[in-house]
């Protein structure tokens, strides 16, 4: 993931997670226990922010605009 992304498709709450996501990875490369604890104190609800950005994710990139 990378901020290459179309964020302005995304809602306000998935944003959130892909700058918080981003901001994380200052500190920590890679997404091992560590970088998801750091962002789980950014963002306690990243897991289901996580699920909901794939879901939109595989809607926006794999055929989904034209619904
Ligand atoms: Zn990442």
């Amino acid at each position: 993931m990378s901020l290459g992304w179309p964020l302005f498709q995304l809602p306000m709450s998935l944003v959130d997670y892909v700058i918080a996501h981003e901001l994380a990875h200052i500190r920590v490369s890679g997404h091992g226990v560590g970088f998801w604890r750091l962002l789980g104190h950014a963002l306690p609800e990243w897991a289901d922010r996580r699920d909901e950005l794939d879901e939109l994710g595989r809607r926006l990139w794999m055929g989904g605009l034209d619904s």
